[in-house]
Order: C-alpha cells, then sequence, then structure tokens
C-alpha cells in the first residue's frame, strides 16, 4: 500500500509526480508513522484535515526529498504542500531557463528575492536545495521573521545560501528591505489571499468542510495560517497592485517580477496594471494541482527582446 498516486499535473521535475513512498517516507520519518492509515480506498494515506498529520507528512517529505530535517512550524502557522510549492520553483526555474537557452539555471549566482517568506520559509529552504540557488527571503511578521532566521540556521547545507530579512510596512514589497544597487534575477511571492480576518476565517471554515473534517476541534485550521499570513488589506488583487507599482519604480532590482495569483478573475485587472506600467513582457504560468488551478503572473521590464 506504500505507492500512492499523488496528483495530475506536476511539473516533469517535480520529485513528489509519482505519489509519495509511504513505506520510504516513515523509513526517513519515523515519527510520521502513528499519522499513516490505508484510506477509503485502501491506499496509505494521512488525515489531510489534521494539522498534526499535515505537518509530519512535510516533515518527513522534506527530510526525504531535500535532506531538510530540522523543518518545523510555530503552532497555527501555514503549513504548505510541499509538491505544490516546488512546483511553484519547477515553473520559475523554466521561466529563466527560457532566457539562457534552455538548461535549467542552477548555483548560487542565480539570486531570488522571496517576498513573504513566512514562519515556513519554504521557497528559499526548497529552493536552495532544489537549484542551489541564493535567496533572500522578507517578512512583515516579526515571530515569522525570526521562525524562518531560526529555520535557516538549523540547515547548514543551505544557511551561506538564505539571508532572511524584517520588512518593517505590510505595504512595501521592495522598499526597506532591498538595497538600490541589489539585482535578483527572480522575484516571488505567494502573497496573503483575504481581505480581511473574517474572509480568512470564514475561508478556513469552508476549507475544512471541503476535507470532511468539520467535527474535529483539530481541524479549525488545517493547513494553519496565522492572521498575518492570510489576509492584507485589499486582499490578493491590492496586494499585487501595490507590487507592479513599486515594481515599475525599481524596473531593474528584478530581471523578472513574479507573484502567484490564485484567482483567475483578477488576472485582467493585473494585465491592465502591467500594460500601465509600462511592463516590456508580461508571462503567465498556468499551474495544475488535481483540481486546484493557480497561476504565477510574471512581468518584466528588461527581459531580453523586450
Ligand atoms: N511563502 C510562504 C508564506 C506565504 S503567506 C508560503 O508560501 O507558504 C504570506 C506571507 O507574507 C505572510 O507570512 C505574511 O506575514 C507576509 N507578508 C505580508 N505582507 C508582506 C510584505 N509587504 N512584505 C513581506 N512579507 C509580507
Amino acid at each position: 500500500m506504500s505507492h500512492v498516486p499523488l496528483k495530475e499535473g506536476l511539473h516533469p521535475r517535480n520529485r513528489f509526480r509519482n505519489g509519495y513512498d509511504f513505506d520510504a517516507l516513515i523509513r526517513c520519518s519515523p515519527a510520521l508513522a502513528p499519522f499513516v492509515a490505508p484510506n477509503r480506498h485502501g491506499n496509505a494515506s494521512i488525515d489531510y484535515a489534521d494539522p498534526d498529520a499535515v505537518k509530519a507528512l512535510n516533515q518527513a517529505l522534506l527530510a526525504d526529498a531535500y535532506q531538510l530535517d530540522a523543518w518545523d512550524l510555530p503552532p497555527g502557522a501555514l503549513c504548505p504542500p510541499i509538491p505544490g510549492r516546488s512546483d511553484h520553483l519547477h515553473h520559475l526555474a523554466d521561466l529563466i531557463a527560457g532566457e539562457s537557452g534552455s538548461a535549467v539555471p542552477r548555483g548560487p549566482a542565480v539570486s531570488v528575492l522571496d517576498i513573504g517568506t513566512g514562519a515556513n520559509c519554504i521557497y528559499p529552504l526548497v529552493g536552495a536545495r532544489e537549484y542551489g540557488w541564493s535567496f533572500v527571503g522578507t517578512e512583515v511578521d516579526p515571530a515569522a521573521h525570526a521562525w524562518a532566521t531560526g529555520l535557516v540556521a538549523a540547515h547548514p547545507a543551505v544557511a551561506d545560501r538564505i539571508e532572511c530579512r524584517r520588512q518593517a510596512s505590510a505595504v512595501q514589497c521592495f522598499e526597506g528591505v532591498v538595497r538600490p544597487e541589489e539585482r535578483f534575477d527572480l522575484s516571488m511571492c505567494n502573497p496573503p489571499f483575504y481581505a480581511s480576518a473574517a474572509e480568512a476565517a470564514e475561508g478556513n471554515r469552508r476549507k475544512r468542510r471541503n476535507l470532511g473534517g468539520g467535527k474535529s476541534s483539530k481541524a479549525a485550521r488545517n493547513f494553519g495560517g496565522r492572521d498575518g499570513e492570510l489576509w492584507c488589506p485589499g486582499g490578493e488583487p491590492a496586494f499585487v497592485q501595490r507590487m507592479i507599482t513599486q515594481s515599475a519604480e525599481r524596473p531593474e532590482q528584478c530581471r523578472w517580477f513574479t507573484t502567484l495569483v490564485s484567482k483567475g478573475a483578477h488576472l485582467s485587472r493585473l494585465s491592465r496594471a502591467l500594460r500601465e506600467a509600462k511592463a516590456a513582457e508580461v508571462r503567465i504560468l498556468e499551474l495544475a494541482h488535481g483540481q486546484k488551478q493557480s497561476r504565477i503572473l510574471a512581468w518584466s521590464f528588461t527581459a531580453a527582446g523586450a
């Protein structure tokens, strides 16, 4: 019962494409064992509505695939699905590979700015292991910033490639955390999604119902997420709109500016904002994980051919 096909649509380089080998994961991370049981199809699985189980799975996946064996989260923090987060990095690798011929750029000379790295620091940790890239991760929440800094220190294999910087203002993406002369190949972001704490709580209730975990109090925050992680004034479109405006004020800071956009309905407004900002190139990279559709919006003021 150990090999379970995962979701369709993952990137060809995604290590989790062929599903999870729970036997191997438990060998690597025995703390996962109590959470694994056959699901109604008879396949090994965990209860995805139980945040402790999801965290144990994440710890096992990170240890097994990336030798990140000290990853942990503060209680209530956002627990990121690892296959989806690594998929995001693979698509960005293709974006910058497109420029340099076809080989995927690897190594510390590739520099990435991760805006809102979270307590989980997931993109820098996985990106540094997967591709050897260097990261600056920014974070506005002081506790999340401190946690992310601790995670980096706990992983010596990547500690010299990742720097966590504290952003003092929730409405700034670059100002205050990057120096004007710094240059990045990429910026990336998984923006706060909701427009208010109430909306975040409702979204969380909906997700819990969909997972069938409504009766479990443990499931109250199934994938976790403390308020600041989940919402910002104006929600995702306002956050990305600010990012676009601020990127236009520093067009050379990043060769590609990118962000996740979780709602397709926001794209037309954002594309208009990019035209107004005079972005020279705009790309939309589609991500499909099971039934969940998402996309990366990427723009450049300086990319080749622009
Ligand atoms: N990158 C992580 C966390 C995403 S949640 C992941 O993918 O799981 C979004 C994060 O952005 C939160 O931790 C929130 O505190 C942070 N954040 C919100 N506004 C920010 C800003 N202006 N600059 C930096 N971080 C910000």
